[in-house]
């Protein structure tokens, strides 16, 4: 096996018996980069240099504590999570050389465990999309096939984990961007309950709604992360000041009579036949290991989209307005001040992320403002008591991730409605601000993945880790690797 294959867990052991050194572990994925990388195209910045000079220092004892569990990992870094020194452009031409004079709280906490930055990964402009297609810097391909898309936005960390072009990765999940590329390309994404993670250095998109997570080739590495990235921070006020569980702990525990909701909204006519299958026998999968599944409803999933499309943009033409060509990343020069904030704009932003700010301040203005943000306030209101009352009765929820399986690239690209629907059963979560996982629960006669979705309670990130690892240790799909 090479070691570009391995899970965090595997690396550590074969490290702490001799096996491999930290070099020889990021030389590994060095290599397999520059094999995949002009097809894949999942990386904006590869770090390549310092990350092996990094290495270097890590076989020659560098004084980190080489016992912490991310020690000389190589890992991807979502473009839209902050990294000191190294570029961080959100896939926007706005932000083209946008270098960030500080860490995000999440890479600070990645650091101090000594990982290794392999690069940073492509996404749609800002988060803003679900196939990574709406990137400044060209579109990133689906290992499992280079004519789809790998999902988005958290496209290329995903893309990269499936391919094997890092260990691991961070994404981030505003309405489905760490699962719904988990799911398109077969790896394991978890959207940690809304104020689990701190969001200081993720660049703000739907403040009320992103989260960072990790992407992992396996259900016990996204624990370890979880793990790494948790707890409160005093740089994001809206992180929880709560007390945070040892993840790894659940790992391996049984989950006899354990009661999942299934939700009679997620299995909806339009949803591909190959996908309901699959994630229908994963959950028979999970009954014969002791869970009870109960069918439940969700009633307001239906207004899932358009809540969160009113919200989303509402809030994101807000924390857009920094781009004003003062402050950060580019700027075209104009007749006066106004004049170049537009032409800055009109150059920097691209259509999608256009389209949402133009949407978002229609919903904010006045005379609109009751009829579609207050209005869709009210609904995601629902929309989160709906979780509510279900939890009242269940641990967890299991759904299908995605209606579809990865999609061919430019399919969706002239519709946006139908692009947006390709979120219907990952946007509520965040909504509602509970935690959700995928992991990989089979595959389409195309060869091409399908994911299972288990949602949680708010911060209950412990019984959806339980369950998603009971389920995958029971199956071989996170065995199967893409041919590159
Ligand atoms: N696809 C959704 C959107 O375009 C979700 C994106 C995300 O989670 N960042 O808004």
């Amino acid at each position: 096996m090479e070691l570009y294959n391995l899970s965090i867990e595997e690396l550590q052991s074969l490290i702490k018996s001799g096996k491999a050194g930290y070099s020889e572990i990021a030389e590994s994925v060095f290599n397999r980069i520059d094999a995949v990388e002009d097809r894949l195209r999942a990386y904006v910045t590869i770090n390549k240099e310092e990350a092996l000079s990094q290495a270097k220092d890590a076989d020659n004892n560098s004084g980190f504590d080489k016992d912490s569990a991310l020690y000389a990992i190589p890992m991807a870094i979502k473009d839209n999570i902050c990294t000191e020194g190294v570029k961080t452009t959100c896939s926007s031409a706005i932000l083209q050389n946008f270098v960030p004079p500080y860490e995000s709280s999440v890479t600070e906490k990645l650091k101090a465990q000594g990982y290794i930055l392999t690069g940073k990964t492509n996404l749609d402009e800002f988060a803003m999309g679900s196939s990574t297609e709406n990137s400044a810097f060209g579109h990133t391909r689906n290992p499992w096939d280079l004519e789809r898309v790998p999902g988005g936005s958290s496209g290329g960390s995903a893309a990269a984990v499936a391919a094997a072009a890092c260990i691991a990765a961070l994404g981030s999940d505003t309405g489905g961007s760490i699962r719904q590329p988990a799911a398109f390309c077969g790896v394991v994404g978890l959207k940690p309950t809304y104020g689990r993670v701190s969001r200081y250095g993720l660049v703000a998109f739907a403040s009320s709604l992103d989260q960072i997570g990790p992407i992992t080739k396996c259900v016990k590495d996204s624990a370890i992360l979880l793990n790494a990235i948790a707890g409160h921070d005093m740089c994001d006020s809206t992180s929880a000041d709560i007390p945070v569980p040892d993840f790894t702990a659940v790992i391996g525990k049984d989950i006899k009579g354990m009661k999942i909701g299934i939700p009679k909204e997620y299995f909806i006519e339009g949803i591909d036949r190959e996908v309901e299958a699959a994630v229908r026998s994963g959950i028979k999968q999970l009954e014969s290991l002791g869970a009870v599944p109960v069918e439940i409803s969700l009633p307001y999933t239906e207004y899932a989209v358009a809540t969160y499309y009113i919200l989303a943009t509402s809030e994101a033409s807000s924390n857009l307005a920094r781009y004003d060509g003062v402050r950060y990343g580019m700027r075209v020069d104009g007749d006066d001040l106004i004049d170049m904030y537009m032409r800055t704009r009109e150059e920097g932003f691209g259509a999608e992320v256009k389209r949402r700010i133009i949407l978002g301040t229609y919903s904010l203005s006045s005379g609109y403002y009751d009829a579609f943000y207050k209005k869709a306030q009210q609904a995601r209101t629902l929309i989160k008591q709906d979780f509510e009352k279900a939890f009242e009765e269940v641990d967890a929820i299991v759904t299908p991730t995605t209606p579809t399986p990865a999609f061919k690239a430019g399919e969706k690209m002239e519709d946006p409605l139908q692009m947006y629907l390709t979120d219907i059963f990952t946007i509520s979560i965040n909504l509602a601000g509970v935690p959700g996982i995928t992991v990989p629960c089979g595959f389409t006669s195309e060869n091409l993945p399908v994911g299972l979705q288990i949602i949680g309670n708010h911060f209950d990130e412990e019984t959806i880790l339980k369950a998603a690892y009971a389920y995958e240790q029971s199956t071989d799909w996170h065995k199967r690797k893409p041919e590159l």
